[in-house]
This record gives structure tokens, C-alpha cells and sequence, in this order.
């Protein structure tokens, strides 16, 4: 899979996302992650993308023809890399966008090419947004400088979720939210430390009783820090009832 970034700061997101597992990812070919500067696509003398908005107030916005310009630019790349017909989205990163979620980022799996789009300052000319945008997305109810964060959040959720990039698939199944519950808490050694030891269950060795251990507890702080969820979860687990054996 292949996520393009247009932003004005294309060393803020390739710094992020070269690090660590994504960083690793990249390297392995599992996914391809590129920025593009927006300023590169600018007609202006002096690069300029932004401008006073109609109708006054304050601060700018970026203008329609760079953002436009960038954006044929990319999906041209994305069809010389991958052939004609691949299946693109692109999507601004938007405090006004649907909020993100585990669950609608398995959804985005099924792109060949994500294009994100970074705004900054005030935002974006509307007209280029209507003309190139699929959706916009939002990383939560809060407004932020740019959207170069929220395009990192982004392919780092949706990256972890593509085959090979982690080791298996129930590395991000079992985890809070994707399982539907807040994860059980975890320990490793030493076994004691400042005095507490680390569940007897869990050194143990009985798998049985570990699994079951981690379930009460994960329902346990599920229930205390989100019931939202616990009842979510307890309505697509209904328990079984064991049906009485005949006498
Ligand atoms: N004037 C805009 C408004 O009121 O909706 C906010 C602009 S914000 C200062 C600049 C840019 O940051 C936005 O264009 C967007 O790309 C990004 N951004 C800010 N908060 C975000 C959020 N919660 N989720 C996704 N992107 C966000």
C-alpha cells in the first residue's frame, strides 16, 4: 500500500513515520510512504500558497491552484508505480471530518494509494477540497496547528493492520479497542519490583487460567474507564448457556 502525503512540511512526516516499525515497514516493502511539498507546485516568485481569505477575518488559508497541482502530481506517481485503475482515496485531515477509529481504519486497508492532504494555517481554499477530496477525517475533537500529526496517526493506525508489517495479525486484534475491550494489565521481569510481585496466575504457567485472568481483568477496567465500550462488547459476546444434559 502506498500513502502519499501533501503537506508544507514534508521532513515533519517522513521524520515520524521513518522511525521504528513504520520506519521498518518502508524498508521491507510493505508499504511506501512519500511527501510531497505542497510550495514545490506554487507558480508564485517567491512560493508563496497562501492567502487572506474572501469576506475578511482572521488569518490565511491555502490557496486551490498548488494544492490542485500537487495533487494531479500525485496520483500520477500512484498510477506510474502501480498501473492505471489502482483504488485511491484521498483524504483531508480535517477537525471536521468523521473522528477516526480502529474500525473505520480496517476499512481504509482496501486502498492501493491513501492520499492525505495537510492543511495549515486556516485551512483550504473549499473549491480544491470539493474538487479533489473522497472524505475528511479527523483525529479527534480538538483543533491542532496542521494536519501533518493527524496524517502520521493516520498511516501508523492503518499501517499496523497490513500484512507483514507486524508479526502477526493478533498483535493489533488483541489489543485495546480492536478487541473490543481495554487490554488486561501486562508485566515483565523482574518478578518483584519496588516490592510488588507480578500476579501468581501469571507466573503460573497454566494458560488456561492466565486467559481467563486476563479477560476479568480487562472487563474489569473496561467497566471502571469505559462502560460505553464494555457494553458494546457484552452485546456481540452474549455468554453461553450450556444446555442441561437430558436425564
Ligand atoms: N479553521 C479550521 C477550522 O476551524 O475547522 C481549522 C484549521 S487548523 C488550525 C489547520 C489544519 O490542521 C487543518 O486544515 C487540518 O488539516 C489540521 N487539523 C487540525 N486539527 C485537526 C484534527 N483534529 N484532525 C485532523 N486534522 C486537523
Amino acid at each position: 500500500m502506498r500513502f502519499d502525503i501533501m503537506t508544507l512540511f514534508p521532513d515533519m512526516v517522513l521524520g515520524v513515520l521513518g522511525e521504528s516499525i513504520i520506519g521498518r515497514a518502508q524498508k521491507a516493502g510493505y508499504i511506501t510512504v512519500e511527501a510531497h511539498n505542497i510550495r514545490d507546485y506554487s507558480e508564485d516568485k517567491h512560493r508563496r500558497v497562501d492567502d487572506a481569505p474572501y469576506g475578511g477575518g482572521r488569518g490565511m488559508l491555502m490557496a486551490a491552484p498548488p494544492v490542485y497541482a500537487c495533487h494531479r502530481a500525485v496520483c500520477a506517481a500512484g498510477d506510474a508505480a502501480m498501473g492505471d485503475g489502482i483504488k485511491r482515496r484521498t483524504i483531508y485531515l480535517s477537525p471536521k471530518g468523521r473522528v477516526l477509529t480502529q474500525d473505520y481504519a480496517r476499512t481504509l486497508i482496501q486502498y492501493d494509494q491513501l492520499i492525505l492532504l495537510c492543511g495549515h494555517y486556516e485551512g483550504i481554499d473549499q473549491r480544491v477540497l470539493d474538487e479533489i477530496v473522497d472524505e475528511e477525517i479527523s483525529i479527534g475533537d480538538y483543533v491542532l496547528t496542521g494536519g501533518e500529526l493527524p496524517a502520521c496517526v493516520l498511516v501508523d493506525c492503518v499501517a499496523r493492520m497490513i500484512d507483514g508489517v507486524l508479526p502477526e495479525a493478533v498483535c493489533y486484534e488483541s489489543e485495546s479497542i480492536a478487541c473490543g475491550l481495554l487490554e488486561y494489565p501486562q508485566y515483565t521481569r523482574p518478578a518483584v519490583w519496588h516490592d510488588v510481585e507480578v500476579p501468581a496466575v501469571l507466573q503460573s504457567g497454566h494458560h488456561a487460567q492466565i486467559d481467563a485472568w486476563r479477560l476479568e481483568q480487562a472487563r474489569s477496567i473496561t467497566e471502571r474507564l469505559r462502560p460505553d465500550l464494555l457494553a458494546a462488547y457484552d452485546e456481540a459476546h452474549p455468554p453461553v448457556i450450556k444446555k442441561k444434559k437430558r436425564s
